[in-house]
């Protein structure tokens, strides 16, 4: 059997296994500097210049563990509900890569710094919670580039900045069963981690990567099926799509009478198949020892609490919030949680309006979609949440119509200007004085006899027509509803 799925299992055959799910998931930490050095942590820097005798691992040079690293990592671990180690260890990860000019990489194994942890994930309508396993602190790697050069077909050039950056490896316990689960327990991961600014969780520069663990077993079996990781997942969708292909790759197999080898798989999204990279054992002969450099490290009780006492309301507290406090639709509130700034955004807006479902669909309508045309963070608004506010409360005055406010807001996104001050400049008030709009009225009356005429011979159908000119005549500024009024009171007047 070659790598690809030669006959795709039937579905009756795939409904007879249940997949197993774990995941690996790598994360960068947030810092100014590296973990174990006062190099930058910048990204673009030219290849090997953001590099010292500590993160090229020159004889005779030391490691000093960054704090604001610790810091960052214990947040990742109360985020995620764990419990974190009061002494934890720093051990070397042992082989041979040229970008890893240590021969090492410093990580932590049998005594991490978190455990026991868990997310909730939402799947659809369900909660599933996830367990993590533990969260430990390593140091990353250099980069090997292999293409891009004028010589790559026979050169491997190699950048070192990224020697040393702090990294986190979360790793979940096996309670995936489908890779939609995987998917939103990575989105929620994703989401968590940026929030609270462990770190920014940019995919394309690799401050995210993800590993996943994959096995098959019959519905109903305890034990778990032999599992293939499959690695090279640089976005969701690759995930979803590695783990599709991989769980159907392990059933035929198996139903062919083959068997599951543990392996180390690369996902090709080229071809949107997964491919043996090597085998478990040459994988994972690590030889783990004490890194002789570090002492351990202690996270004291005043210490955690400090960082404890700094984490800030996590996405799915927000949510119930939202929905408690505010009256929001779950969905609603979900989309406005997606990430910190707008859900900032979206609360100073909900305060200055005095009307948070109102600020509510400005937010996720005009606002977003303006927002996404221009390219733009919610965090670069043109128009501030205080200005949005104070929108919103112009229509609850009455003094501009929502299909106004529409035009008004988007002059207000390519100005920054408040609706006020472009309202004042354009002429742009709803004209509720019953004075002038009597006037308009009278005007659209004289100039459509024969509408008025219709409307006197029972085609009261007409009305919507003479209310459009109306609006017309006004250039959209007449309050609707007085138009209504008036239209009426002085069409059943002339029927007299
Ligand atoms: P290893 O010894 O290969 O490092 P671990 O037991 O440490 O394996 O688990 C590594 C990852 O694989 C974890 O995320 C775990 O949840 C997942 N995992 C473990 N066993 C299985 C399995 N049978 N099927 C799927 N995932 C698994
Ligand atoms: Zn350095
Ligand atoms: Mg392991």
């Amino acid at each position: 059997m070659s790598s690809a799925v030669l006959e795709p299992p039937s579905a009756d055959l795939v409904a007879k296994y249940e997949p197993v799910i774990g995941l690996e998931v790598h994360c960068q930490l947030a810092t100014r500097s590296k973990i174990f050095c006062s190099c930058p942590t910048s990204f673009g820097a030219p290849p090997n210049t953001n590099v010292c005798p500590v993160c090229l691992g020159l004889p005779g040079a030391l490691p000093v563990l960054s704090r604001e690293a610790v810091e960052l990592a214990v947040k990742a671990a109360l985020a995620l509900n764990c419990r974190v180690n009061p002494l934890s260890r720093f051990a070397r990860k042992n082989y041979f890569y040229p970008d890893l000019p240590k021969g090492y990489q410093i990580s932590q194994y049998d005594e991490p710094l978190a455990e026991h942890g868990s997310v909730d994930v939402r799947v659809d309508a369900d909660i599933r919670r996830i367990g993590v396993t533990r969260v430990h602190m390593e140091d990353d790697a250099g980069k090997s580039i292999h293409d891009g050069f004028k010589d790559s077909s026979k050169y491997t050039y190699v950048d070192l900045n990224r020697c040393g950056m702090p990294l986190i490896e979360i790793v979940s316990e096996p309670d995936m069963r489908t890779s939609d689960e995987a998917f939103a327990y990575l989105t929620e991961l994703k989401q968590m981690l940026q929030f609270v600014e462990i770190s920014t969780c940019d995919m394309e520069k690799g401050h995210l990567r993800c590993d996943a663990n994959v096995s098959v077993r019959l519905r109903g079996a305890e034990k778990f099926g032999t599992k293939a990781e499959v690695k090279n997942l640089n976005s969701f969708r690759f995930l979803k799509q590695a783990l599709d292909y991989e769980i159907l790759r392990q059933i035929a197999l198996i139903e062919s009478g083959g068997r599951v080898v543990q392996e180390t798989r690369l996902y090709n999204p080229d071809l949107g198949e997964t491919v043996s990279m090597r085998s478990k054992e040459s994988a994972h002969d690590y030889r783990y020892f004490p890194e002789p450099d570090l002492a351990p490290l202690r996270v004291g009780h005043e210490w955690l609490e400090e960082i404890r006492s700094t984490m800030p309301e996590l996405p799915a507290a927000k949510r119930k919030r939202f929905v408690e406090e505010y009256g929001l639709r779950e969905y609603d509130a979900q989309v406005l949680t997606l990430t910190r700034a707008t859900a900032d955004y979206f609360e100073a807006a909900a305060r200055a309006s005095g009307d948070p479902k109102t600020a509510a669909n400005w937010v996720m309508g005009d606002l977003n979609g303006l927002l996404n045309a221009a390219g733009k963070d919610v965090c670069d608004s043109p128009v501030t949440a205080a200005n949005l506010g104070e929108l919103v409360k112009l229509i609850a005055s009455g003094a501009l119509s929502t299909k106004l406010a529409k035009e008004v807001f988007t002059k207000m996104f390519a100005t920054g200007e408040t609706a006020q001050v472009i309202m004042q400049r354009e002429g742009l008030q709803q004209i509720s004085d019953t004075g002038a709009l009597e006037k308009i009225v009278d005007g659209v009356l004289a100039a459509n006899p024969k509408q008025v005429e219709q409307y006197r011979g029972g085609k009261t159908a007409v009305a919507g027509f003479l209310v459009g000119q109306v609006m017309k005549a006004s250039r959209g500024q007449a309050n609707p509803a007085t138009v209504n009024e008036i239209l009426s009171r002085k069409l059943a007047s002339e029927q007299k």
